[in-house]
């Protein structure tokens, strides 16, 4: 029986409904929750990104302002315009938009954002948070990861968790959520003796490598649920051949665009796994509405969530 496919797209939806719902009524008890977007330079991707952030706020209520300093800005210059918006009650979370251009101390940067305001979940601060079971704020692909299992039914106590990379921005916060949760993880990387065989020890098995079609259907173990994290574009038709032959919507959108979007996962794996998300319309939508998921938590924790508790 082929896989159930995870919905991110409809699990994204409910959850905006929910933070939108949120986001008014505390509105309307005099608090208005407020993202500031900090977009340097004029990457045309990150540029999207910030476009779908902002769009996103207006849908769900939240006050967004979009600060787009010059790309020739220095480290100085930032951190002086992260330093404002700290300063800035109205303002709960500070988003720089990554990457930086080369002349700026990227970590620097983002050391700066008070921690209280770090909707992105980057900072050491909010890292230790996780890692010691505190309240804090948690990376947003990550944290949406955590809430298609959950949302979707998939058990994780208990459960032989693989997660594939161990970046700080999704690799390692998955695997330290999982364990948070219960799951028994293992972290694998490039330097991974046997990775089909350690992956098809998982119940679970995330996928965030940044390599298309990765993970085959050799590394799943029968019925387990498979989460793929990585976008990759594909631009060669052999590509598309092995992974989408006979796909007629994938092939069309190729042949239209010279390039089509797809995960670490090779789509076969629908015959093996369980469940697992698609790329697109799988984990993508869930990184924005957990940045609108943080950005109220944030006001809720900065403000006093007694005063503001349901
Ligand atoms: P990254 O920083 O490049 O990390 C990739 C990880 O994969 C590294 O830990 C690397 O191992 C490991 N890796 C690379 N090749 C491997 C191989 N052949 N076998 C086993 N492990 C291998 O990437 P990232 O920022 O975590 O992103 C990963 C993917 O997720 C990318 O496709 C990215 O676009 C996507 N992403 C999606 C979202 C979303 O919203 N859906 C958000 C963020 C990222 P080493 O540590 O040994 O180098």
């Amino acid at each position: 029986m082929p896989a159930t496919i995870l919905d991110g797209t409809k699990i994204a939806a409910d959850i905006r409904a929910e933070v939108g719902s949120e986001a008014r009524r505390m509105t309307q008890a005099g608090v208005h929750p407020g993202l500031a977007v900090l977009l340097v330079g004029h990457n045309p991707a990150s540029e999207i990104y910030v476009r779908g952030k902002i769009k996103s706020c207006e849908e769900v209520g939240i006050l967004s302002e979009k600060h787009a300093p010059p790309e020739t800005s220095t480290t100085e210059e930032l951190l002086e315009l992260v330093h404002d918006l700290n300063m800035r009650d109205e303002i709960d979370g500070i988003l720089v938009q990554l990457p930086l251009p080369p002349q700026v101390d990227a970590k620097k940067v983002l050391l700066a954002v008070d921690p209280a305001k770090d909707v992105d979940g980057f900072h050491p601060m909010n890292v230790g948070a996780l890692s010691t079971q505190r309240p804090g704020l948690v990376p947003c692909t990550p944290a949406g990861v955590m809430e298609i299992l959950k949302r979707s039914g998939i058990p994780v106590a208990g459960q032989e968790a693989v997660v594939v990379g161990r970046s700080d921005i999704v690799g390692k916060p998955v695997a330290m959520l999982l364990t948070n949760a219960n799951a028994t993880v293992t972290i694998c990387h490039s330097k991974t003796r046997d990775l089909p065989g350690v992956c098809r020890r998982a119940d679970i098995l995330v996928a965030a490598i940044g390599k298309a079609g990765l993970i085959a259907p050799d590394y799943v173990k029968p019925g387990a649920t498979v989460i793929d994290v990585g976008m990759n574009t594909i631009t060669e038709r052999r590509d598309v051949e092995k992974f989408f032959m006979g796909n007629v919507k994938r092939e069309t959108a190729f042949a239209l665009k010279g390039s089509i979007l797809m995960g670490d996962v090779d789509p076969h794996v629908a015959e093996v796994a369980g469940a697992m998300t698609p790329v697109p319309g799988g984990v993508g939508p869930l990184t924005i509405a957990m940045l609108m998921s943080n950005t109220v938590k944030a006001a809720k924790m900065r403000r006093g969530v007694g005063v503001l508790a349901s």
